[in-house]
């Protein structure tokens, strides 16, 4: 069972969080600007990283805060957990 950080709650099973994908997804300032293929790329295209990978979750079923984590794709090993909006830890 792999074991995550909140950063409000400590550490919880990982069946109380539920991922949302990659962490910092900006969106398009003028959306109304951009090209289909732009937006579709906004919405659709995802890094899908062998290592490394910055991510957001949400404690679902705890404080139901989002924050963000980088984890190994390859050993699902947590190597930074840190709050929306604050910067990456280094490695
Ligand atoms: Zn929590």
């Amino acid at each position: 069972m792999l074991l995550i950080e909140c950063p409000w709650c400590g550490p919880r099973e990982e069946t109380e969080f539920s991922c949302g994908g990659e962490a910092h997804i900006v969106r398009p300032p003028s959306p109304d600007t951009l090209a289909d293929e732009e937006w579709g790329e906004y919405l659709f295209m995802r890094k899908n990283p062998r290592g490394a990978h910055l991510e957001q979750w949400v404690h679902a079923h705890g404080c139901r805060r989002w924050f963000n984590v980088r984890r190994d794709t390859v050993t699902y090993k947590i190597t930074a957990v840190y709050k929306v909006g604050g910067s990456v830890p280094r490695q």
